[in-house]
């Protein structure tokens, strides 16, 4: 179906037009069998052999993915994080790799508590800043680049264009977890990266009721073909139902993803300046961290991921989340309902996560809603408690 002129939207909605060619069916059969018939010639005449890595029920959604990214080859997995781990261990020992302190607070713990005892050399940096990135990057040695933009829970956008063009300078390839901006919102292959990663359980699924994960790469080259052997041999793959949920998620991608853009814009918007919310974190506010940079790389709109820290500190913090009735007390992000969560809680010491932050994933639900509930909250929350000045 698609072709050059072929819009997005109209790729998502029918996940490439894919027929079935036994039934005529519009959506695909979900396959189960984990083996397939060889042939008497002893061939596979089918290119299929076992199910682990060469389940049909991944082709359509894989193929729908790298059109919307713009990539070569996607792999899905079965969570973000077996799909960001793979990247990672399809380097060698004493590979050298700059990721940010501000990233998906397990895939940190990941590559401090493993990737390390795997011989990598993990260095976290402040990666929205270009000047660190270039005083950390070491030529011959650098040989991954790991960006997520926005970042998880600070929201702080990095450049992605600009990473990759340091990135490149010393050989190293620049990875992109872009899970909360999604392809609605920046296509990170067509600024430079070289891998884009999904936590596929949010946005690109957007129902909460699966956990996977996908990879894009660029090109085709022997890092991709060790992660490739990585998915079939350490067999972090994902089940056949759930990537038919996956398929039909990503058919609604773009309407879901641009309402709850809009609505976190205006949410972000009605409790900037709020008497009781010290700080709103938005890239989408003027005011925001790497707003302008953030203005160029993403398009329509800023994600459906914010933050907000409670004047009243981390008890009030924590009295709002218990507090909402709407916003669901969840950790998790990119569903059709809305989450709210006290991150601290989550990430424990060592995070570089306020106290009094609680991390808002926005839905679908009516934008009015959504502020009435949350104002209410904080409202009851903040009852006798002294506000900071
Ligand atoms: N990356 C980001 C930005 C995430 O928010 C998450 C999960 O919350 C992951 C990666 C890991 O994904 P999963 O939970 O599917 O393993």
């Amino acid at each position: 179906m698609a072709n050059d002129e072929t819009r997005p939207e109209s790729i998502a909605a029918q996940a490439l037009g894919w027929i079935d060619q036994t039934t005529r069916a519009i959506n695909p059969p979900i396959h189960m069998s984990s083996t397939f018939l060889r042939d008497a010639d002893n061939q596979y005449s089918s290119g299929r052999v076992y199910i682990r890595d060469q389940n049909p029920a991944f082709d359509q959604a894989e193929a729908v993915i790298t059109a919307l990214e713009g990539g070569h080859e996607t792999l899905l997995f079965a969570s973000g994080m077996a799909a960001a781990t793979a990247v990672f261990q399809g380097l060698r020992p004493g590979d050298h790799v700059l990721a940010p302190h501000v990233m998906y607070w397990s895939l940190r713990n990941w590559l401090l508590g493993f990737a390390t005892s795997w011989g990598l050399e993990v260095e976290l940096i402040d990666m929205t800043d270009p000047s660190s990135v270039a005083a950390a990057l070491r030529p011959g040695q650098t040989k991954l680049v790991w960006v997520e933009t926005p970042a998880n829970p600070l929201w702080t956008i990095t450049d992605i264009a600009a990473t990759a063009e340091l990135a490149h300078g010393v050989g190293a390839l620049l990875a992109v977890d872009s899970t909360a901006a999604t392809p609605v919102l920046t296509r990170p292959l067509e600024l430079g990266a070289d891998l884009v990663m999904h936590s596929a359980t949010k946005y690109l699924n957007g129902h909460s009721d699966l956990t996977a994960g996908t990879v894009t790469t660029r090109a085709e080259n022997e890092h991709w073909q060790r992660v490739r052997a990585v998915r079939a041999q350490n067999g972090g793959t994902l089940g056949s139902f759930e990537s038919w949920l996956l398929l039909r998620g990503l058919r609604t991608l773009y309407l879901r993803v641009r309402a709850a853009s809009t609505s976190a814009q205006l949410i972000a918007e009605y409790f900037y300046g709020h008497p009781l919310v010290a700080e709103v974190l938005y890239p989408g506010l003027a005011s925001a961290h790497g707003h302008e940079i953030a203005s160029r790389q993403m398009h329509d709109g800023y994600g459906g991921m914010l933050s907000i820290r409670t004047a009243g500190g981390e008890a009030a913090a924590i009295a709002t989340a218990a507090t909402t009735t709407l916003w669901k007390r969840a950790t998790s992000l990119g569903g059709v309902e809305s989450l709210i969560e006290h991150r601290a809680s989550v990430e424990g010491p060592g995070s570089p996560v306020p106290a009094d932050l609680l991390r808002l994933s926005v839905g679908i639900e009516h934008v009015d809603d959504l502020i009435t509930d949350l104002e209410h909250a904080l409202t009851v929350a903040h009852n006798g408690i002294e506000l900071r000045v």
